[in-house]
């Protein structure tokens, strides 16, 4: 069996060669990884939920049935599989039997709509869709009919969580009457036809254009990425990682699953209600926690102080750190930092050891000795000073030297010798003779409400699909809890639209909710530059200075 090599750019092999002679880059799959692991610590817990615990012996034997029933099916090594699914053990479940059976998950969200689903699943040619029974009042078995439908490639549908008896292939049943040793015996068939260097997972981009962009994640990369982070805050088999916010999605599989899991240690999974998120945290003795910025606030909730219990590190990540947030967590007697990651690859932590004021006012430093960080001048490949403000670029042992299929974009998110272009602003500020990344604001044009990704082009350009709309310009307007919403800056045809009307015309679309506009603003014309440009600085200030003004 050989897996499918999909179309996208990796390391040249000299570098490849230099990361694997450093020992950062190992020579198995990330089954194979996770099966190290599990043998290891078969008694431990690998996972906590709201529906119980699952070790590792049992995780494993789980999910190596699981993997035999999806090849069963008829799903075959390579096969894209398209994901839809929460936070609970059975996401889990499928994650590693998706692995193990020589699938390619691919990172959707289960809000996705028709518009993100059909682009993304023919993108990647996805043969098999896994979706959530009965989840947020939204019938994700009947979309995934629906999409199936003269779809050039998808063939399979899985639900997770439905009822028993139900009209559907369901995740649950999988492989539950095949004998365990020949369930592995054929998983490791599977994984024997793998290379490590093959793609293992493809994650999606908050991107820069109005086209999502498919990143491709590599067996040992990938797990490398995850044994740094969880190396990088000294986890071990003792370690009980909380997870509140998507876990299909990049910083759920490497700093969640993969990092817990690369030590022989504990995820406590939750969904992002803090009301049962706490208490799961509490009761299963969580030790360790990322918070993303919609998740600040928790240490106000009434359930904080149970939690906290048990906690010894607090990383926070996704937007700046005010100094009373900071010490309020600290007061509390947890060793508090930030993380700064992304789909594409590069990540920075503010190692143990930092002092205070880089773990408050920066997001620390590259995650890997081997990572190489550039700050550039925007549209150029000269670096500006330490202090000043540039575009944040990053080349290293786990950031892509290209997208999935992408050629032309390719060509301009990359610098000429292979960094990836971020997007972000960033200046490196010396704290104690250290060079620390501070990040300043952001170049691509996205909206991040609450660490999901809004790309504005792509929004406009749907918006501009109605008849009533002229001309729009989609900015982020500040916001308490979530850090950004979208304000929508639109002219009109004729009379201007209600809200309701607007985001009726992009459910019509098909686009998910996260994408449509909070609020609008009519105006006759859209503010441009002085070369003709437009002028979103103006519109982003706009608004700003207008919810002050209540
Ligand atoms: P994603 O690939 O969805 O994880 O998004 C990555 C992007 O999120 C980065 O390029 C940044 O724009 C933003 N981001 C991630 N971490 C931070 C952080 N600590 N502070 C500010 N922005 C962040």
């Amino acid at each position: 069996m050989t897996a499918v090599r999909p179309q996208a750019p990796g390391h040249p092999p000299e570098t490849v060669a230099a990361y694997r002679a450093a020992g950062l880059w190992g020579s198995r799959t990330i089954t194979e990884e996770f099966q190290r692991v599990a043998a290891a610590h078969p008694a431990r817990d690998a996972l906590v939920t709201a529906a119980g615990t699952l070790t590792y012996a049992e995780l494993d034997t789980r999910t190596d049935r699981i993997a035999h029933g999806l090849g069963t099916l008829g799903l075959r090594p390579g096969d894209p599989v398209v994901f839809q699914v929460t936070n609970r053990e059975e996401s889990v479940l499928a994650w590693y039997a998706t692995l193990k059976a020589g699938l390619v998950p691919v990172c959707a969200l289960a809000f996705h709509r028709a518009h993100e689903i059909s682009q993304i699943s023919r993108l990647v040619g996805a043969a098999g869709h896994l979706v959530e029974a009965g989840t947020g009042g939204f019938n994700l078995v009947a979309f995934g009919r629906a999409q199936a439908s003269g779809h050039p490639t998808l063939r399979h549908l899985v639900a997770l969580g439905a009822p028993e008896g139900a009209d559907v292939d369901r995740l649950e049943d999988l492989g539950r009457d095949v004998d365990p040793a020949a369930a592995r015996a054929w998983v490791d068939t599977v994984q024997a036809g793998i290379d490590p260097d093959d793609v293992a997972v493809f994650q999606l981009s908050g991107g820069t254009t109005g086209v999502p962009k498919v990143i491709p994640r590599r067996h040992a990369e990938y797990w490398y990425n995850a044994a740094a982070y969880a190396g990088a805050w000294g986890w071990g088999a003792t370690s009980r990682v909380a997870h509140l916010i998507p876990l299909i999605h990049n910083a759920g599989v490497v700093c969640g699953l993969h990092a817990a899991h690369s030590v022989g240690g504990c995820l406590v999974l939750s969904g992002p209600d803090l009301d049962r998120a706490l208490p799961l945290m509490a009761t299963a003795g969580a030790t360790d926690v990322l918070f993303g910025h919609g998740h600040y606030g928790a240490v106000e909730h009434p359930a904080f102080a149970g939690a906290a219990a048990s906690l010894r590190t607090v990383v926070l990540s996704g937007a700046k750190v005010g100094e009373a947030l900071f010490s309020r967590f600290e007061e509390l007697g947890l060793w508090t930092g930030q993380l700064f990651g992304m789909g594409e690859g590069l990540f920075c932590v503010t190692f143990p050891g930092a002092p205070r004021e880089a773990r408050n006012h920066t997001v620390g430093t590259p995650l890997s000795p081997m990572d190489e960080v550039r700050v550039l001048r925007p549209d150029s490949e000269v670096p500006v000073a330490d202090g000043e403000v540039g575009e944040l670029c990053a080349r290293g042992p786990y950031t892509i030297r290209g997208y999935l299929a992408a050629p032309e974009h390719n060509a301009r998110a990359f610098t000429s010798d292979g960094f990836y272009r971020t997007g972000d602003l960033a200046c490196l500020r010396e704290i104690d003779g250290v060079r620390y990344v501070s990040i300043e604001g952001r170049i691509k044009d996205v909206i991040n409400r609450g660490g999901e990704k809004v790309n504005a082009e792509e929004v406009e350009q749907l918006l501009l699909r109605h008849s009533g709309i002229a001309a729009a310009a989609v900015v982020a307007m500040p916001d308490p809890r979530l850090g950004e919403r979208a304000c929508a800056y639109l002219v009109a045809r004729a009379e201007p639209l209600g809200l309701e009307d607007v985001r009726a015309h992009l459910d019509g679309l098909g686009v998910a909710k996260i994408k449509w506009p909070e609020r609008l603003e009519w105006v006759d014309e859209l503010p441009t530059t002085l070369v003709g440009k437009l002028d979103k600085k103006r519109l982003r200030e706009d608004i700003a200075r207008r919810l002050e003004q209540g």
